[in-house]
């Protein structure tokens, strides 16, 4: 579909439409958070501890829920999801991987090509908004920024940011300090700063920040360091909120332990039982985690995809080998996991395998470097186990969200509720 399919219409009382939903003119600005890997499980941890002052009022006197991600619980089909306002059958990224079945390559959905979706930040900065997002990966930025007008930068690459190509000159001189390493917690912290400063200096109406899943992967929630995290991250959201702004926060999903009792990965190695089962090369088991760039899971998480190569093999067949595979909690042929998870059925495999909860499914075990897991537990997502996300505001509902928050909420609901849920 081309952009102008997906013109924002805006009304006489400037309301802004994107995707089916009508965003009103926001009075303040409106700061969303994805919170990455953030499970209800932190927050409570962090709360209990009171160590979370901001979080803990925000919960008190704004909104406090859970909402249910997109699945597969991964993290870049849930950030678009958050900001198109829609699920991945709408906007057409469902992985961070998909099989090219005619190449037969593995192809890294990396940017923004495949994406059929007008973003909410694309449609108020193309109404002539101040709009404004900043992610601690880079591979998310061109996602986010399409058809932005605006500022958008990467934390990672903040140094390199450019007035043409990021509406911002070396936004490393905005936050007053060097980029940060990939894998320090600081990279999550850098994206934050950077949305204080914006607010201080530029008065966006809305603004996305993206954080990343690294101390969660590697911390389970209440212990030191994932509250050391927490409470760097809520002195930040006191200040956004501090700044007059309607601050959300979600998450693109929550995070499980996936080890055993022995601290060895609970991995269960699929693609090695196909071959085993139908002969090698019959069938490809495709991780749609995979993320060269993000070492500290080794590709595994509790969703795969399973495609089936041979044409003289039965899909139902594999699918019944598939179901009966220990650790594997769903099974499911193509239409049927596109009508269930709202998926696109362009990408989709033959079939869709979800683990149990505390179960990672792998391709083949030579597939996988277990290397950077050494000493520290697997903890990763993917799966229906990993779909609760906190959905918290700082500002109380209105009462007609009041009234939809009774239904499932979804975390990509968040800019519709920050934005047209509040007075
Ligand atoms: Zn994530
Ligand atoms: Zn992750």
């Amino acid at each position: 579909m081309s952009v102008a399919q997906h013109r924002p219409i805006i009304d006489e009382a400037w309301n802004v439409e994107v995707n089916g939903r009508s965003y009103r003119w926001p009075r303040r600005p409106v700061v969303v958070i994805c919170y990455d890997g953030c499970d209800p499980a932190y927050v409570e941890a962090a709360c209990r501890d009171g160590i979370v002052p901001n979080l803990a009022r925000m919960r008190a006197d704004g909104f406090d829920g859970v909402a249910l991600a997109a699945m597969p619980t991964f993290t870049n089909p849930n950030n678009v999801s958050i900001v198109c306002g829609a699920p991945p059958s709408v906007h057409g990224i469902s992985g961070n991987y998909f099989l090219d079945v005619e190449s037969g390559e593995a192809v890294m959905m990396l940017d923004d090509a495949g994406m059929i979706a007008r973003t909410i930040l694309s449609g108020f900065s193309r109404g002539g908004a101040e709009v404004a997002t900043v992610t601690a990966k880079d591979k998310l930025l061109k996602a986010l920024a399409k058809d932005l007008d605006g500022v958008a930068f990467s934390a990672e690459k903040a140094d390199k940011a450019t007035l043409a190509a990021n509406g911002i000159e070396d936004a490393t001189r905005l936050v007053g300090r060097p980029t940060p390493g990939q894998y320090q917690p600081d990279l999550s912290l850098f994206v934050l700063d950077a949305g204080v400063r914006l607010l201080e200096e530029h008065a966006p109406d809305l603004v996305y920040l993206s954080l990343s899943d690294l101390v969660q992967h590697s911390h389970a929630p209440g212990t030191p360091e994932a509250n050391a995290f927490m409470a760097e991250v809520d002195a930040r959201v006191g200040r956004l909120i501090a700044l007059g702004a309607t601050v959300g926060i979600v998450a693109d999903h929550g995070m499980t332990d996936m080890a055993l009792e022995d601290g060895s990965p609970n991995v269960v190695y699929l693609g090695d039982a196909l071959d085993a089962r139908f002969g090698v090369g019959r069938t490809r088991v495709i991780c749609p985690i995979t993320d060269p760039f993000v070492r500290h899971h080794g590709a595994l998480g509790g969703f795969v995809r399973v495609h089936v190569l041979d044409p003289e093999l039965e899909a139902g067949e594999v699918l019944a080998e598939v179901a009966a595979t220990d650790g594997v909690d769903l099974a499911l042929v193509r239409d049927e996991a596109c009508a269930r998870f709202e998926l696109p059925a362009d990408r989709e495999a033959d079939i869709v395998v979800v683990a149990e909860a505390g179960v990672a499914i792998g391709a083949r075990a030579a597939d996988h470097d277990l290397s950077q897991l050494a000493g520290t537990r697997l903890r990763s997502h993917g799966g229906l186990a990993e779909q609760r996300v906190p959905f918290i505001l700082s500002r109380p509902l209105n009462a007609a969200y009041r009234a939809r928050a009774e239904d499932t909420l979804r975390n990509f609901d968040i800019f519709d509720f920050a934005i047209n849920g509040t007075d």
